[in-house]
C-alpha cells in the first residue's frame, strides 16, 4: 500500500540547512496499523506531511496504492489526497461554524457527491463513531473526545484507503484517549490501513507495529503484540 525508499527532507532556516529526514525506508502493507514514534522534533509530521501528499520529500521515492507519487501538480495532489487519504490530527481541524454532519459531509461535496448521498453518508460516518444524535451540533458543542470522533467520521467518509492520524490522541486525557484509540482499533478491525503518529509509548502498544524516528532515521521497526484499548476504558 506504502512504501517509500531513501526519504530525505531538510528545510532552511536562514541560511542553514536543517536536514529533518536522512533516509527513511520502510513499507506499509494493506490492513496493517503502524505507529511512529520519535521524540519532539524528530521528524514524525515532516513525514506523515510527505505521506498525506501535503509536502514533497527532496529525495526518495514514495509510492502510494502503485502510484509514484513525484512532483504532482496541486490539483492531482488534491484528488490523490480525496482518494486514497483520510486525516485526522491533534487539533481536529473541525470548521467551527459547520454542524458535525456538515463538518462529515464537507470532503464529499468536493467529490462532488449529490447532497442527498452526502448527507446519508456521512450520517451512516456519523452513527459509526456514536454520534448519530450530535449530528446538528457545532463543534463548540461537543467535547474533544465527540470532536475527534467526528473529524473520524470525516476521514472516514470518502472511503480512503489509508488513515493518516497526527497525534490523533494529543490534545485529549487519558481516558477519552483509549476511548478514541478503541474507535480506530475498531476500524483497523475492518480491515483499514492506518498510520498513527504519535510520542506517547502506550498508545503506540495500540497499534500493531512500531516504527521509531530518531535523528533522521528508522532506528527501530517491530511488530507488537496489540494491547486492546477496551482494556482501559
Ligand atoms: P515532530 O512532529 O516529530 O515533532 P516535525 O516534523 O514537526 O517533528 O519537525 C522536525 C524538525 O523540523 C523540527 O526541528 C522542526 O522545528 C523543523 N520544522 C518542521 N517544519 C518546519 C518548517 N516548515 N520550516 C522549518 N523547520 C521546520
Ligand atoms: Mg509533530
Amino acid at each position: 500500500m506504502i512504501s517509500i525508499k531513501d526519504l530525505h527532507k531538510s528545510y532552511q532556516i536562514g541560511n542553514n540547512p536543517l536536514h529533518v529526514l536522512k533516509g527513511i525506508n520502510f513499507e506499509v502493507k494493506e490492513g496493517d496499523f503502524v505507529s511512529i514514534m520519535g521524540s519532539s522534533g524528530s521528524g514524525k509530521s515532516t513525514l506523515l506531511n510527505i505521506l498525506g501528499i501535503l509536502d514533497e520529500a527532496d529525495k526518495g521515492e514514495y509510492w502510494l496504492d502503485g502510484v509514484l507519487i513525484k512532483n504532482l501538480n496541486e490539483k492531482v495532489a488534491a484528488q490523490y489526497r480525496n482518494e486514497f487519504l483520510g486525516f485526522i490530527f491533534q487539533s481536529f481541524n473541525l470548521i467551527n461554524y459547520k454542524s458535525a454532519l456538515d463538518n462529515v459531509s464537507l470532503p464529499l461535496y468536493y467529490q462532488g457527491i449529490k447532497r442527498k448521498e452526502r448527507t446519508e453518508k456521512a450520517m451512516h460516518y456519523l452513527e459509526k463513531v456514536g454520534l448519530a444524535d450530535w449530528a446538528s451540533h457545532t463543534p463548540n458543542e461537543l467535547s474533544g473526545g465527540q470532536k475527534q470522533r467526528v473529524a473520524i467520521a470525516r476521514a472516514l467518509a470518502s472511503n480512503p484507503k489509508v488513515l493518516l492520524a497526527d497525534e490523533p490522541t494529543g490534545a485529549l486525557d487519558s481516558k477519552t484517549s483509549y476511548e478514541v484509540m478503541e474507535l480506530i482499533q475498531a476500524i483497523n478491525d475492518e480491515g483499514k490501513t492506518i498510520l498513527v503518529v504519535t510520542h506517547e509509548p502506550d498508545i503506540a502498544q495500540m497499534t500493531k507495529r512500531i516504527v521509531h524516528l530518531k535523528d533522521g532515521l528508522v532506528t527501530d521497526d517491530n511488530r507488537v503484540e496489540q494491547i486492546r484499548a477496551a482494556a482501559y476504558v
